[in-house]
């Protein structure tokens, strides 16, 4: 993974990949000092990157095996987490690399009671087993086609040449709940298998007793019915029961979210010792604007535009992070925060995404700021050089005091005389490179970073931990939800029927393809395609207009425009209109091959309907595939079931997890060993306060 360089805006790259939890002498004792671990034994750790006792007793088990809890196949109840000990009857074909869609791994397994597939999807982690080989094996057993299946189930074998032959007799015949350290994989090919792993461990623990200071005071801890941290270290390694396990796993957690609040409390402070431009509040512009407009601002958007204006006034630039479903209002607010600083003389610079988005934006603000006497200037890549020469003069000599556009914002002959506020929208469509040439352009300069990806508190503490959140927690009144259904391909022609008479009332639509033209190595619809067939099919007495990625600046703008103005019935599109499409009488979506999108993404196409006073419809429109059904249902169900983002963001992280929810590493989060976002959300409020009150 290529190390980012630093920046104010996500989190610091430079922030300990992992956070230490055993903090102090004891815990940076070298791995060589336990009995048992010589010069071989002690590379090998070293391989796997554990050196020091600190890093031995922080490899949680990844699972434990309890003895009371092993069923037969036969017996194991549907729907749960089963741990069963099985052999393998067929261990199936390793599937070979092949363009587009890759068949699953399926080994079936037998215990005498029965048998059992086990399939791993792309990216599944596997061995390649032989018919034969022992395993304890656990995870979510569901049914398959009438057969009993668990998907990427957790293993370990326990039959093995070396000193751990004979595990499975051990594993039978040991009373009580036994650590697996499944994760060891890269040891357990090197021949440290769980069983050797766990004596190393207790030797450990015996060497670090009655030595070990934690940092979060451990009446804390006590408050929130947690161990001490020694306590809690013998539990999670060799717990006397599940719940003792859990909990000492919990106060692990919670002493190493303290030390990622304490990292968050550190920025924080260095930002606020930085000097920036204090803005006075608006007196005109500000009032001018809301007097303007024929709606009233929501609760949530005064909310945040005062919380903004108050970062202005500080005299350190401020880092805010505003972040509020799709059509909960951010531009209104940004509009504010930039007014406030056009009006004491400051330039402002509004970044988007992309640039259908950049338009739009420019046409929004164009239109709302024009009556005020004041115009922004839109600059972007593929501007004819003399546009261009003649922007970057206005830039630079102070003449332009409001800038939309795209990171062509951001290429290194662009200047500003007096930059006092640089917006940013969508954040999260932002690649890292391009939020570090725009930190590196805005240094000491206000910074507010909009995204309509709404990030589950526990999300934002930990990884904005250092900037201040606003929330817009309100939709503008009489939204209507939209009404979600998932629908199976061969209900197309009433799909379309329903547009029409959508269409027929007055309303607007969108059809939304997963590609843009057809391929041979996929069997996808695609938005030209389908364009061609409706405009002479179901759909040819309407007007259809065809955007995507594609098509020329001109041609897009066009496009959106005629679709704007209603010159256009439906628009067949890619992906491209996710973000800030504006049109308040498009009401009904329908996106095909919803199983292939996110379920982030899936929410914000749907946003771009329901922004009127009509009733708005969305419809899904999902194809069988043989994979992965059961996780494309689930989001897809999830969306039909609510329109909350937040409630989404959440139900997306706990089947995704934080580093792909945030759209993979890329986000830079300081890498969690214990603690889970999700489960231990509790917690992080509790470390945030134990980090935040203390001084240590
Ligand atoms: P988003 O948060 O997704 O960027 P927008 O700023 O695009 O949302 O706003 C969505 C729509 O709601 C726009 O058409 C905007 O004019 C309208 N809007 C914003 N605030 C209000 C309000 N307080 N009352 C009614 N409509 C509003
Ligand atoms: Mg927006």
């Amino acid at each position: 993974m290529a190390r980012a360089a630093k920046s104010d805006l996500g989190p610091d790259p430079e922030a300990p990949v992992r956070l230490p939890v055993l903090t102090g002498e004891i815990g940076a004792q070298r791995i060589e000092g336990v009995s048992g671990v010589g010069a071989q034994r002690g590379k090998v750790l070293r391989e796997a990157g554990i050196e020091t006792l600190a890093d031995l007793l922080l490899r949680l088990p990844r699972r434990y095996l309890d003895r009371s809890h092993i069923v037969p196949i036969e017996a194991a109840p549907i729907g749960e987490e089963v741990t069963l000990l099985v052999r393998v009857l067929r261990p199936g074909q390793a599937p070979r690399f092949r363009r587009g869609r890759q068949p699953p791994r399926e080994v079936v397994v037998e215990d005498g009671s029965g048998t059992l597939r086990c399939v791993w999807f792309r990216g599944g982690h596997y061995h390649n087993f032989e018919a034969g080989d022992l395993l304890a094996l656990s995870g979510r057993l569901e049914t398959y086609k009438n057969q009993r299946q668990v998907s990427h189930p957790e293993y370990e074998f326990i039959t093995t040449t070396d000193d751990d032959s004979g595990a499975r007799g051990d594993l039978l015949h040991t009373g009580g709940i036994i650590p697996l350290y499944a994760s060891s994989a890269d040891l357990q090919e090197r021949g440290l298998r769980s069983r050797g792993f766990r004596r190393l461990v207790r030797a450990a623990l015996s060497l670090v007793e009655g030595g070990i200071v934690a940092a979060v005071d451990e009446s804390i801890a006590a408050g929130q019915d947690l161990p001490s941290l020694e306590a809690a270290l013998k539990d999670v390694h060799f717990p006397p029961s599940r719940d003792r396990a859990e909990d000492g796993r919990r106060r692990l957690a919670l002493e190493e979210l303290y030390h990622l609040q304490r990292e968050m409390d550190r920025r924080r402070q260095r930002r606020l010792s930085q000097a920036g431009a204090s803005i006075a509040p608006s007196k005109q512009l500000v009032p001018r604007l809301i007097e303007r407009l024929d709606f009233e601002l929501t609760a949530a958007q005064t909310r945040v535009v005062e919380q903004i204006s108050s970062d202005l006034q500080q005299s350190h630039p401020m880092r805010r992070l505003l972040h509020g479903d799709v059509g909960s209002g951010k531009t209104l607010v940004a509009l504010c925060a930039a007014l406030q600083a056009i009006e004491a003389g400051y330039q402002v610079a509004v970044m988007a995404p992309t640039e259908i988005l950049a338009d739009q934006h420019f046409q929004t603000w164009q239109s709302l700021l024009s009556p005020m006497g004041l115009s922004p200037a839109l600059l972007k890549g593929g501007q004819r050089a003399a546009v261009r020469r003649e922007l970057l003069t206005g830039m630079q000599t102070g003449a332009l005091c409001l800038i939309v556009g795209t990171h062509a914002l951001l290429q290194e002959d662009v200047g500003f005389s007096r930059l006092g506020l640089v917006i940013v929208d969508e954040q999260h469509r932002f690649g890292v490179e391009q939020r570090e040439q725009l930190i590196r352009k805005s240094d000491a300069v206000h910074t507010l970073v909009m995204t309509a990806t709404p990030i589950p508190r526990s999300l934002a503490l930990s990884m904005y931990g250092d900037l201040e959140v606003s929330v817009l927690d309100e939709l503008p009144p009489g939204r209507l939800p939209v009404r979600t259904a998932l629908r199976s391909p061969d209900r197309r022609d009433r799909i379309l029927a329903f547009v029409a008479e959508q269409i027929s009332e007055g309303r607007q639509g969108y059809l939304v393809y997963p590609t843009i033209e057809e391929s041979q190595a996929s069997d996808l619809l695609s938005a030209e395609a389908a364009f061609e067939e409706l405009s002479s099919g179901a759909l040819a007495r309407y007007r259809l207009g065809l955007l995507h990625g594609r098509l020329s600046t001109e041609e897009k703008r066009s496009v959106m425009s005629r679709f704007a103005a209603g010159d256009l019935d439906v628009l067949v599109a890619t992906t491209v209109i996710e973000v800030g499409v504006d049109v308040a009488n498009a009401t009904v979506m329908v996106i095909e091959h919803a199983e292939r999108f996110g379920l982030a993404q899936l929410h914000q196409l749907r946003g771009r309907v329901g922004r009127g006073a009509e009733a708005a419809y969305c419809i899904l429109v999902a194809y069988p595939t043989d994979t992965e059904e059961q996780l494309w249902r689930e989001r897809l169900d999830a969306l039909c079931a609510t329109d909350d983002g937040f409630e989404l963001a959440r139900t997306d992280l706990r089947m995704r997890g934080p580093g792909e929810f945030l759209g993979t590493r890329q986000a830079g989060l300081p890498e969690l060993q214990i603690a889970d976002l999700v489960r231990d959300e509790d917690l992080l409020e509790v470390a945030r306060a134990a980090a935040v009150g203390s001084d240590r």
